[in-house]
């Protein structure tokens, strides 16, 4: 069983998901003039978005909640507020997913009080149910179990610190501080029940050797934990 519960998100299901999204968008009778993505999860379905929409106008506002990958943040924040002038406009705010709903609950309320539109609504890929506070008026697939959704944009950032978390509890419940390349890759499979790939788990540990987190020994081929 792993320790943490993750799905692996391919591109070909952001651009199934995304389109059925639009899909939603479009049959409600809704006609956005303008897109927000709500960075930085939501780049990506929003650009898609209005490939499938066919909109033109797209615009970006940063809120953020989750500060490390499956850790949420004391609350959101806006991280750049600025004024845009979307007045006499139907808005569509996109991310990619609510799971407090905090994020994008706060993306939206910026945008109604503080950008003049005619209309707000909100759309993202996936809304968890048991645990959004807030629902958004668009989502593709409703999630009944928390799990952590690895997309492909947050790939190399997630698994840096899953690396780094998994490392950390082994230290702490046993000691260890050493790990062997395949360990590392075993260990992530292991606990989070997913495979990203050689090239993201050599990309994750160049990280965290640069961030200090580990040492490279390379006479003996061991990525060490510093304590
Ligand atoms: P929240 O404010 O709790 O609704 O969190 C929304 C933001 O945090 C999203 O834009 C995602 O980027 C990220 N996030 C939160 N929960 C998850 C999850 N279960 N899987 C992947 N990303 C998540």
């Amino acid at each position: 069983m792993p320790r943490v519960k993750t799905h692996l998100v391919t591109w070909d299901e952001v651009v199934d998901w995304s389109r059925n999204l639009a899909r939603l968008v479009r049959e409600s009778g809704f006609r956005p003039d303008l897109v927000v993505a709500v960075s930085r999860g939501g780049f990506v379905p929003a650009r898609l978005v209005c490939d499938f929409l066919g909109v033109e106008n797209l615009a970006s506002i940063q809120s953020q909640h989750w500060t490390e990958a499956a850790k949420a943040g004391e609350r959101a924040i806006l991280k750049y507020p600025y004024r845009l002038d979307a007045s006499g406009l139907n808005v569509l705010v996109v991310d990619d997913i609510v799971d407090t709903g905090e994020t994008l609950r706060l993306a939206r309320d910026y945008v109604r009080d503080n950008w003049g539109p005619r209309e707000v609504k909100t759309a993202a890929l996936q809304w968890i149910s048991p645990v959004a506070k807030y629902r958004p008026d668009y989502y593709y697939l409703e999630v009944k179990e928390w799990v952590w959704f690895q997309y492909p944009w947050t790939r190399l950032e997630d698994t840096y610190q899953f690396i780094k978390r998994m490392m950390s509890e082994a230290y702490r419940e046993t000691g260890r501080r050493e790990w062997g390349f395949s360990e590392v890759v075993e260990g992530f499979r292991e606990w989070y029940g997913i495979d990203v790939g050689e090239a993201y788990y050599r990309e994750a540990l160049r990280v965290l050797v640069e961030k200090g987190v580990v040492d490279y020994d390379a006479a003996r081929d061991r990525y060490v934990l510093r304590v």
